[in-house]
This record gives C-alpha cells, sequence and structure tokens, in this order.
C-alpha cells in the first residue's frame, strides 16, 4: 500500500485531535457497499497517516460518492469498517464524525444567512464555545480573505468566496481529516489554485490529512497520493509516478485512462 511522504508538520496545540503519529487519521478496513447486486464499494481498503494530501481519483461512477457517503455518516457500509483519528465509524460514530471536516460537491451553505451566521451555525452543532468560535470565525474569514464578508449574505458572494466559506466552514472546529467531493467544479483557475492551497497549508500546519475525490487527472498530479477507483475497487495507491508505472506506464492520465477505458 502507498505512504505519503512524512510531512513534518508543526504539531501546535490547536491541534484538536487525539492522533498521535501511530494513529492514522484514516483508516478504512475491506469497505463494501452495495445498491442491489451491484457493488459501488467492492473491499476497498486504504490508510492515510497525519500530514497526507491524498486524491480518490476514479471516473464517473467509479464509487467515489457512494465511499464519502459512508464516510459521512450518510450510509452505512454492508462490511468493513472506518477508523477516524482512531474512532470506530461503526462503534462510535458521533466520535469518528466529529474529527471529520467536508466540503460537499453541491454547495451546502444558507443563502439567505451571513457567512458569520452560517459558521456560528457549524460551530454549534460541533459544541463550540461562543467565544472560541467568534474568534475562530474572524481569524479564519481574515485569512481566507472574507474579513471584510462577513456580514454579507452568502448569496452575495462569488462561487470561489462561497467555496472558500465552506473550507472555513470544514476547518472550523480543526478536523484531523478533511472530505473533498470534487470541491473545484464550477471554479476559475485562480480559486482552484487557492482551495488547494490552503488544505496543503492546514495539512503541512496542523498534519491534517486529505482525501480529495476528482475525476481531474491534473488535481491528482499535485496530490503526495494518488487512489485510483475503478468499478468499486483500489486498482492503484501510491505517489502519482508510482500509480502511473503501476497502471501501466506513461503519464498518470495516459496511464489512468487506460485503466479505466
Ligand atoms: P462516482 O461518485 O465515482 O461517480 P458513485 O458512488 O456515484 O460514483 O456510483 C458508484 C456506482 O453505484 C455506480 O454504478 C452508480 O450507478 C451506483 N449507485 C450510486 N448511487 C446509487 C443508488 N442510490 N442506487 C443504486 N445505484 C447507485
Amino acid at each position: 500500500m502507498g505512504r505519503c511522504r512524512r510531512s513534518s508538520y508543526n504539531r501546535s496545540p490547536m491541534t484538536a485531535s487525539v492522533a498521535t503519529p501511530a494513529t492514522p487519521r484514516l483508516l478504512i478496513d475491506q469497505l463494501t457497499k452495495r445498491y442491489g447486486a451491484r457493488a459501488a464499494l467492492d473491499g476497498v481498503s486504504v490508510r492515510l497517516e497525519p500530514g497526507c494530501f491524498a486524491a480518490l481519483l476514479g471516473p464517473n461512477g467509479a464509487g467515489k460518492s457512494t465511499l464519502f457517503q459512508v464516510l459521512t455518516g450518510l450510509f452505512a457500509a454492508d462490511a468493513g469498517d472506518v477508523q477516524v483519528d482512531g474512532h470506530s465509524l461503526r462503534r462510535n460514530a458521533v466520535a469518528a464524525l466529529r474529527h471529520i471536516g467536508v466540503v460537499f460537491q453541491a454547495m451546502s451553505l444558507d443563502l439567505d444567512l451571513s457567512v458569520a451566521r452560517n459558521l456560528r451555525f457549524h460551530a454549534d452543532l460541533h459544541g463550540m464555545p461562543r467565544a472560541l468560535a467568534a474568534q475562530r470565525i474572524s481569524d479564519d474569514c481574515a485569512s481566507a480573505g472574507l474579513g471584510a464578508d462577513l456580514q454579507r449574505p452568502v448569496r452575495e458572494l462569488s462561487g470561489g468566496n462561497r467555496r472558500k466559506v465552506e473550507l472555513v466552514r470544514a476547518l472550523l472546529h480543526r478536523p484531523g481529516l478533511l472530505l473533498m467531493d470534487e470541491p473545484t467544479v464550477g471554479l476559475d483557475p485562480k480559486s482552484r489554485r487557492d482551495l488547494r492551497q490552503r488544505l496543503h497549508d492546514d495539512v503541512r500546519q496542523r498534519g491534517s490529512s486529505v482525501l480529495w475525490a476528482t475525476h481531474l487527472v491534473e488535481e491528482a498530479e499535485a496530490a503526495d497520493r494518488v487512489l485510483v477507483l475503478h468499478k468499486g475497487k483500489l486498482l492503484a495507491d501510491g505517489t502519482p509516478a508510482s500509480v502511473a508505472a503501476t497502471l501501466g506506464g506513461g503519464t498518470l492520465e495516459e496511464a489512468f485512462i487506460r485503466a479505466t477505458a
């Protein structure tokens, strides 16, 4: 199984997770999910160490959304288990889900509420103390370039800035694991780059891990690690170069198209 480069991330006291270097951020063990006779996920196993930015690359229908639906507790798997920062989704879903931050493919902010209200709502759901939440909302929005937008309704923001708000929200409770479900769909190139950069910064600074679902090879090439999913099975797992080699050589794009055609 592929490994991430070890990141020398800064273990600051802001890291609100129980993970130690021995505890993977994400452990997926033989996960299977069926729709009728069809297995959308078929015995998938993945281990993400702290400080790992992993791309989950798969064509349409590969099982990426199904995997995210299981990881976020929307559906139960038929077999296998998931651990997030050492917490089993099957045995203690509340603890496991507390360590996850998510950006869904479809925008999930309340358009009529202000940026600050949207974020406060999320902080309340996570039981964050009000003063801590207010400080983080203010600081994190400022560093995301949203300082002037705090009191504006989300409806008035551009698509790129809405995504930034969703990323601030996903990180607000300082989760160990970030799940990104095709988060750049519809964004311009600069917004895409900014989003990726902010996540790389979080991975480096806090030792979080990212699982970034995409069908775009160029996004996978920028990751530490690439997991190729096809018809519910993991075809390859490693660095972009090693995955290209595993799938028959050439560029990652050539190898990916060949393997999933
Ligand atoms: P991806 O996100 O990679 O495009 P999905 O997880 O959406 O893939 O789909 C994986 C497989 O599961 C596909 O064959 C899809 O048709 C099937 N599938 C997904 N959701 C459902 C569902 N609710 N009912 C039946 N089949 C489904």
